[in-house]
């Protein structure tokens, strides 16, 4: 006997305990009942939601007299309430987006979690949790805007950029074609002196030309419509010819490039004037941030899914807290100091453009004061639309990828010195 009392006085301990919880929960709880899916209790957190007075206001209704009419997608909500009442009945839960009123009338977006319970004696009934997210839809929405409006911006920069970078490259070609002219003496004799200062108009008109020809390639990529011609092609070629562009550049420093291609790179379905660029613009910069008689080792490599394409300098590196937005557009390490190298901080965006719109991935290893390896690969299957690729791209995530972190960590391959 004295057992018996103790279970029911435990019992009602329990009871006690869960109506304190069901009673202080800031969700909303309720219970409802089959056959006619009215509300059989509430907490107060839902006598608040709902702005009912008592708990015998509320729990006169069904879910749908809490609920306008429609739903957002144009359902009755007392059809659609009976659909999602059955599925938690037949699958023991589900969890929606509803729109629900107020006994006052007033309409507000909320999450339900229906849950089936059952019970010893008696048939199974709902738990509804609901949970007002007018706050989260206004910050979705002010989102949404202002993402519109971002896109809209980007439009007529891109736009913008195309249209002037178009139209300053044409007279462009007029200006250096008539200089070099002038300077071949075909229009007349002149001396000396008048030829040294027409080699740096000359010069700089190259540079300008180049800068104009940067901001048009970044438009075009970010906008979709830079066109590319992908065709089967020799990569060792691509190679050979590139290193032979750099040449030059390389030898006024006194530098040596040592390219090591293994023999086994198939031909590969690629844009090669765009590849190219991406090459020539790695061992520029190797060689410009590289001291005079160093080395540049040039590595490419067939890997399972792609080739691997590595530019090591041993030059002065990059500090790792500036490492992350090396790819950014216009970034400099060392801000004006670099531009006197004749670049604007385009090439890295451009080349990484250029390789994510190919299906690649470009990373950096870097040590400052040791020097920096670039690498980027290209898949052995060729993507299709090229164009749109990079529009796609999230840069955000592209930025905090991982791959990129593990990458960083796992190599450390500054075998050789100056
Ligand atoms: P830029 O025309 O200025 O070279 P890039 O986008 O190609 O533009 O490079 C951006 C910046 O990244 C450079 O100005 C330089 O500060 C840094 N950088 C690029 N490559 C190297 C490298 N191999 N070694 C050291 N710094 C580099």
């Amino acid at each position: 006997m004295l057992g018996i009392a103790r279970d029911i006085s435990e019992r009602k301990k329990a009871q006690e305990k869960f109506k304190i919880l069901f009673e202080t929960s800031r969700d909303s709880i309720m219970t409802l009942e089959p056959p006619s899916w009215k509300f059989t209790s509430a907490n107060r957190s839902t006598l608040d939601l709902f702005d009912a007075n008592n708990e015998n206001e509320f729990t006169s209704k069904c879910f749908w007299d809490v609920s306008p009419n429609i739903q957002s997608d144009g359902s009755p909500s007392s059809k659609k309430a009976k659909i999602m009442i059955n599925k938690a009945m037949n699958e023991g839960s589900n969890f929606f987006e509803w729109t629900h009123r107020t006994l006052n009338g007033i309409k507000f977006p909320a999450t339900v979690l229906l849950t089936r319970v059952d019970i010893e004696e008696g048939k199974p009934f709902l738990q509804a949790t609901i949970r007002d997210i007018s706050e989260q839809k206004k910050a979705e929405e002010k989102i949404k805007k202002q993402n519109i409006k971002m896109k809209k911006l980007d439009k007529i920069k891109s736009d913008f950029l195309n249209i002037t970078s178009h139209e300053l490259r044409t007279p462009m070609s007029a200006i250096k074609g008539y200089i070099q002219m002038i300077i071949d003496k075909t229009l007349g004799d002149i001396n000396d002196d008048q030829i040294n200062a027409l080699n740096v108009v000359l010069r700089n008109s190259n540079r300008l030309d180049n800068l104009i020809q940067d901001i048009l390639d970044l438009s075009r990529l970010e906008s979709g419509t830079l066109k590319f011609i992908a065709e089967s092609s020799d990569i060792k070629q691509l190679v050979k010819d590139s290193i032979e562009t750099m040449q030059s550049f390389a030898l006024s420093k006194n530098m040596n490039i040592e390219a090591h291609i293994e023999d086994n790179i198939p031909k590969m379905k690629i844009d090669q004037e765009r590849i190219k660029q991406v090459f020539i613009n790695l061992l520029n910069n190797a060689i410009k941030f590289s001291p005079d008689g160093s080395t540049i080792d040039i590595r490419v490599k067939k890997q399972k899914k792609d080739v691997l394409f590595e530019i090591q300098d041993f030059g002065r590196g990059i500090p790792k807290k500036k490492q992350n937005k090396i790819f950014d557009t216009f970034y400099q390490v060392e801000g004006g100091m670099d531009r006197k190298f004749g670049g604007a901080g385009l090439g890295l965006s451009i080349s990484r453009g250029i390789v994510l719109a190919h299906g690649g991935e470009i990373y950096l290893d870097s040590f400052e004061g040791k020097g920096s390896t670039f690498s980027f690969t290209l898949p052995k299957k060729p993507v299709k639309d090229m164009e749109g690729r990079f529009k796609e791209v999230d840069i955000f995530k592209l930025e905090n990828n991982n791959e990129t972190k593990k990458r960083y960590k796992e190599k450390n391959t500054y075998r050789k010195g100056v």
